[in-house]
């Protein structure tokens, strides 16, 4: 059996090529310019030439694609990445399994309807791509060549037009890869009062996120910052949730957290259902009180 992996961050490319691992005898992973070593048994890198954007790089992971040809593809869920494995797996008519948080024996089990529900799937076709979530492969151990080799770009028959270029600040944590995780929900009345959050996370040693109200109907945290089935899907130690009410959508996030914990002023809130330890109280109060004993 051979697996191909498709992805762009050091973490992914390290978990998902120690997930294949597990899955088949042969691995290759094909990421953008720097190479991963020690992960998979061959590794290749693609450089997109400037002024194109890296979803151009299609015909050229197509082309690996061809000359590996995989029997599973397990794809990390970047938006380019994504757009990139399904035209590849549209091309190939392969079966598309989004948003895996588990998969052996060819069973992928993922999330449906905005986490409401568990549904498992196996592909009807012989090439499976499979979209995986952070934390699915987080006990697998990579191993494989410290050798890496360039492939060159294949000019796309249609490339993209890329209209304008907005650079963003770079994420200040990397939430996947923290043991302790705060979360901020709306439960804050003002930016202001984050700092009390900070300050808790310093103590503590954790990294703070946000629920999705935080970055969309406020700015207060980039879009890379919220936790839930449409941002970062986390498997922390620790998960600590602060004025956040426990709907669904969030906890999916963070539901594999060894130790949970909520701070909420409503006693009747969803999230105390939900964790090892809650404390009814405002945040205004309690916060600072838990933070002067820290
Ligand atoms: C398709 C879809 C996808 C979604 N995906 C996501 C997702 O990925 N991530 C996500 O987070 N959300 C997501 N949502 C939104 C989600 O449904 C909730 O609306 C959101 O998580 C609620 O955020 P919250 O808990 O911060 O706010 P609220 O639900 O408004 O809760 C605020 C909580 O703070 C408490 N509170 C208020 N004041 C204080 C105080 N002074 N002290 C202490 N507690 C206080 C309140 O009692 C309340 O429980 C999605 C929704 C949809 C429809």
């Amino acid at each position: 059996m051979k697996a191909l992996v498709f992805a762009e961050s050091e973490p992914a490319a390290r978990e998902l090529s120690a997930g294949a691992r597990t899955l088949a005898d042969e691995v290759t992973l094909v990421t953008f310019d720097d190479p991963v070593a020690g992960v998979a048994d061959r590794v290749v890198t693609v450089t997109v030439p400037e002024g194109h954007p890296k979803e151009d790089a299609l015909e050229t992971f197509y082309q690996v694609y061809q000359d590996v040809q995989p029997d599973i593809v397990l794809v990390e869920p970047t938006r380019r990445l994504k757009t990139i494995a399904g035209r590849i797996a549209a091309r190939e008519g392969a079966s598309v399994i989004t948003d895996a948080m588990a998969l052996a024996d060819g069973v992928a089990t993922s999330m449906y309807f905005g986490g409401v529900g568990v549904r498992t799937a196996k592909a009807a076709t012989p090439v499976t791509f499979v979209t995986v979530a952070p934390g699915t492969f987080a006990d697998a151990e990579p191993s494989g060549t410290d050798a890496a080799e360039a492939v060159a770009f294949v000019e796309p028959a249609v490339p993209l037009t890329l209209v304008a270029r907005e650079d963003l600040p770079p994420a200040e944590v990397d939430l996947t890869a923290a043991e302790r995780v705060v979360a901020a929900g709306r439960g804050f009345a003002a930016e202001e009062q984050l700092g009390l959050a900070r300050d808790f996370c310093q103590k503590i040693g954790a990294e703070l996120g946000c629920t999705r109200p935080l970055t969309e109907s406020e700015t207060w945290f980039p879009r890379e910052a919220y936790i839930g089935v449409s941002g970062l899907i986390l498997n922390p130690e620790v998960y600590v949730g602060i004025g956040v009410s426990g709907q669904m959508q969030h906890m999916v996030g963070v539901d594999r957290a060894k130790v949970s914990f909520a701070i909420n002023k409503d006693k009747n809130a969803p999230i105390f259902q939900q964790v090892d330890y809650g404390l009814a109280g405002d945040i205004a109060d309690v916060l600072p009180k838990i933070n002067a004993e820290l």
